[in-house]
């Protein structure tokens, strides 16, 4: 890269690789303003028990762009993750989660629902990650035990006595903590039982082609028996019709989300959801 290279070397100009980094200043500018100006919202996606009880939601989170409409993630929270925009977007979701997590107390139905929010590597890296944490919990007055923080296997292996310290402090403070994505990354059996995680998530990758793709069902059979031997919840991702649930209760899966029971659901549909069940 242009700005590791010392003094007289050559550099090589790239119109392509340009226009490029002028695509992501732009969208770095617009979404530096999507926060003050309110284009940030989090949808709210259902998680169901083996016994079809609504036990919480992930928080996703949405940006309505003025132009061009409705933005998944996927579009916009990688550039977010290489550049440190990433950090103020990753303050407002946790605010805006355990603000909800909070009103939800207040609702008889939604009262001890858990909610699961992203937490991106980079925000978990912060040296005062967990002081945010705490600061955040204190002035929403959200319960500590309702809130999962979902991590990815790449982000925890990075450093693992800063995230083993991490993740201690705030499972004092009565959170919870997902390995989100489970399967999809290289972590070690012994990571899992040093991390003292409460739950796997199965990537929706493997679920997708249950129970017909052999070589899947074998790797999901796999990650629920090894999950329930380590005493960890295990939820799988992505579920979309009744043989995918099926297969995954016969294997001992303990909960799910996915459009079989729900898309993400704004706040008041997420609410309107569960006057209805
Ligand atoms: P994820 O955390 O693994 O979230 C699950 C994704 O699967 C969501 O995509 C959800 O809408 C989608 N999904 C749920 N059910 C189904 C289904 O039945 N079929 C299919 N095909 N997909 C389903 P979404 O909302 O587009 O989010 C994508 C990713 O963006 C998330 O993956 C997460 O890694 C990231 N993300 C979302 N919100 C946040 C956030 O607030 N902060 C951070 N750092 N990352 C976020
Ligand atoms: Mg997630
Ligand atoms: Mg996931
Ligand atoms: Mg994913």
């Amino acid at each position: 890269q242009a700005k590791t290279a010392g003094r007289n070397t050559v550099r090589f100009y790239d119109p392509s690789m340009q226009a490029a980094l002028d695509r992501r200043s732009t969208l770095e500018n617009e979404l530096r303003h999507a926060i003050k100006r309110g284009e940030f919202t989090l949808h709210y996606q259902p998680q169901f028990d083996r016994l079809h009880r609504l036990i919480g939601a992930e928080a996703l989170l949405r940006w309505q762009h003025p132009r061009d409409g409705l933005i998944a993630p996927a579009e916009f929270i990688p550039v977010s993750e290489q550049t440190s925009i990433i950090l103020p977007i990753g303050s407002w979701v946790l605010e805006t989660a355990c603000a909800q997590l909070a009103a939800w107390s207040h609702g008889e139905r939604t009262r001890g629902l858990m909610l699961g929010v992203n937490v991106s590597a980079r925000q978990f890296r912060q040296p005062d990650f967990v002081d945010q944490v705490r600061n955040v919990l204190d002035s929403s007055h959200a319960n500590p035990e309702l809130l999962t923080l979902e991590l990815t296997e790449s982000m925890v292996l990075g450093d693992v006595a800063d995230t083993i310290r991490k993740i201690t402090a705030l499972k004092q403070l009565g959170i919870h903590f997902s390995l989100d994505d489970f399967g999809t990354g290289f972590s070690s059996f012994s990571c899992l039982t040093r991390l003292s995680l409460d739950q796997l998530k199965i990537d929706k990758s493997f679920v997708v082609n249950l129970p017909g793709n052999g070589a899947d069902a074998a790797i999901v059979t796999a990650i629920i028996t090894m999950a329930r031997s380590l005493g960890l919840n295990i939820i799988a991702e992505g579920v979309e019709t009744e043989m995918q649930r099926a297969f995954l209760d016969s294997q001992g899966c303990h909960a799910y989300q996915g459009h079989l029971f729900s898309r993400p659901l704004t706040g008041e549909a997420f609410e309107a959801f569960v006057g209805g069940i």
